[in-house]
């Protein structure tokens, strides 16, 4: 089961792909996760990824493409993989579809998670108390969601034109977001 996880920043892909990837028993692959890796080994990727991390911005697709196709070559990614963070803008959608054909492993669902901004804007307000990642300050936080809206909302309708789109409403309890979600992924298999 090859599965992307769509939605704005804050609005539960990262929970959601954590719980399923037992149940589906793949690798959950946040591309915000490898890079947050990256950074904290201070790597040459992590080194040029840091400021434009925190600013909330995108780091460049050649560099994060290049991350993704090592990652994606790795044993556990074989039997399909839950990718989260990827695509963000429509030249990474065209270089994942690229991607995907290479190595015969093309995607079965894209599922988006569907949050109101004002929602958003609430939940990394606590994870930044929580957490203190830098690019949940709340003032990051607004940049970010403008990102979304200008480059990455476009990746959706991308998607609804393949017909592999599923919209899922990212309200509610932790647990009924995940029956909705297997609900879809069942019914795409
Ligand atoms: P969230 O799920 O809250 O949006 P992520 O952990 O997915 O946060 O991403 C954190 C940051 O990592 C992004 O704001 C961006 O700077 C960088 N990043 C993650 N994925 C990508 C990507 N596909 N392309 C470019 N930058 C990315």
């Amino acid at each position: 089961m090859r599965i992307v996880f769509f939605g704005a920043p804050g609005s539960g892909k990262g929970t959601q792909a954590a719980i399923l990837k037992s149940t589906f028993g793949i690798p959950h692959i946040s591309t915000g996760d490898l890079l947050r890796g990256h950074v904290a080994r201070c790597t040459e990727l992590g080194r040029k990824a840091k400021a434009v991390m925190e600013a909330g911005q995108l780091v460049s697709d050649d560099l994060v493409l290049g991350m993704l196709e090592d990652r994606l070559a790795e044993a556990d990614a074989k039997p399909g993989f839950i990718l989260d963070g990827y695509p963000r803008n429509l030249v990474q959608a065209d270089a994942l579809g690229a991607l995907l054909a290479r190595i015969g492993q093309p995607l079965d669902i894209v599922i988006k998670l569907n949050v109101p901004h004002d929602a958003i804007l609430e939940r990394c307000a606590k994870r930044f108390a929580e957490q203190g990642r830098k690019d949940d300050d709340p003032e990051v936080v607004r940049g970010r969601l403008a990102v979304y809206s200008e480059q990455t909302a476009p990746v959706a309708a991308y998607y609804s034109r393949t017909g592999q789109l599923v919209e899922i409403d990212g309200v509610g309890e932790l647990a009924s977001v995940t029956a909705r979600i297997l609900a879809a992924v069942e019914s795409a298999a």
